[in-house]
């Protein structure tokens, strides 16, 4: 098997193997990213979700959580330099109630954490369509990766490794223990339709005709639904599928995908013959992914509490912010 060599490697390129990876290059460490998908991005490219959530204090909508992700906002012309608060951002990408703030081109983020790992070349490299798929362990630590991509198998040695897979996969390979939710937090997969003309009536009666599908058994579970008209008047984004499965279980996982692909479907067709507005609508688009929201926690040598919450405790070894 072909052997790689890295100071860092980091597994996962979704926010969170973004920010380690243009962190640890920045900090003049040999780093190598490796994403199960064509693009980095997680949540935002690989399920279409786009939106940073959990940046703010939502009282006083100040930003707690700066850093790159506040780089990334700029870089993507949603905040301006300087930004402070959640008033600071354009309104219509703006969901106060959540603290959310949109990302109005999926592709667009793309191309900028495409031009982000490049711009680090020196020190950074990226792995696309490659799979972090086991693990050896030496003397108690991740000695080396194996990843599987076109190249077959090949043996990645790092002097860290960082597990952003979003599963905690590589520390459950390597022996960490981990938990999960009893039960598991749903699945959802997120489709956009176009060409909506949305009337006064139209979001009451899509939730109202779902309600009749799932009583008449058209349709085993939904949520919401969400309808958000973020990108532009006549595409709405769609967040109501609602898949029970466990994401770490490969049958399950491709289940779920199925069972989501046609949930979206059942709705939409709902949608298009009885709900004014979605007459001359058409379906453009599923994410990539079914979205993820809940697997292994990894429990480390420390796990935040509610208590740590509550009393918005500091660590003086902290990496990391969050609200
Ligand atoms: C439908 C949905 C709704 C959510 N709503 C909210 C919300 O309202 N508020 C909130 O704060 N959070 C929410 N979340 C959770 C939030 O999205 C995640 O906590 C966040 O995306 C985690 O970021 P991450 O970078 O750790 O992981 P991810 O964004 O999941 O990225 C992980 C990356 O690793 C890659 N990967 C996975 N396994 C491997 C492997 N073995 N090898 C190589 N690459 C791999 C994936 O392709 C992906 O790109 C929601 C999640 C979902 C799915």
């Amino acid at each position: 098997m072909k052997t790689l060599q890295t100071d860092v490697l980091i597994c996962g390129g979704g926010c969170a193997g973004i920010a380690a990876a243009l962190s640890s290059a920045r900090n003049g460490a040999r780093t190598l990213l490796v994403e199960r998908a064509g693009f980095s991005g997680g949540i935002i490219t690989t399920v279409g979700l786009p939106y940073f959530d959990g940046l703010i204090d939502k009282p006083s909508g100040r930003f707690v959580v700066k850093g790159i992700a506040l780089e990334l906002l700029q870089k993507l012309g949603i905040a301006k330099p300087g930004a402070k608060s959640i008033d600071d951002l354009p309104p219509e990408l703006v969901t106060k109630y959540w603290g959310s703030m949109w990302i109005p081109n999926v592709e667009h983020f793309k191309v900028l954490t495409d031009d982000l790992i490049l711009q680090h070349k020196d020190k950074l490299s990226v792995l696309y369509h490659s799979v972090a798929c086991d693990v050896e362990v030496k003397e108690g630590r991740v000695a080396a990766v194996i990843i599987a991509n076109k190249d077959g198998l090949t043996r990645v040695e790092a002097k860290q490794v960082i597990d952003c897979t979003g599963d905690g996969d590589i520390a459950h390979w390597a022996g960490c223990p981990t938990i999960s939710s009893k039960p598991l937090m749903p699945l959802t997969l997120h489709f956009r339709i176009g060409n909506v003309v949305p009337v006064k009536e139209t979001k009451e009666m899509a939730k109202k005709v779902l309600i009749e599908a799932h009583q008449e058994g058209r349709l085993v579970n939904f949520y919401g639904p969400g309808l958000i008209f973020a990108f532009a008047k006549d595409e709405c984004y769609v967040h109501a599928t609602r898949v029970p499965a466990d994401a770490t279980n490969a049958a399950d996982f491709t289940r779920a995908e199925i069972q989501g692909r046609k949930d979206a479907w059942a709705i939409f067709n709902e949608w298009k013959a009885k709900v004014p507005g979605f007459e001359n609508s058409y379906y453009i688009t599923s994410g990539p992914y079914i979205g993820v929201r809940d697997t292994r926690r990894i429990v480390g040598l420390n796990v935040l509490t509610l208590e740590d919450l509550q009393k918005t405790t500091r660590h003086d070894d902290a990496v990391a912010t969050g609200c």
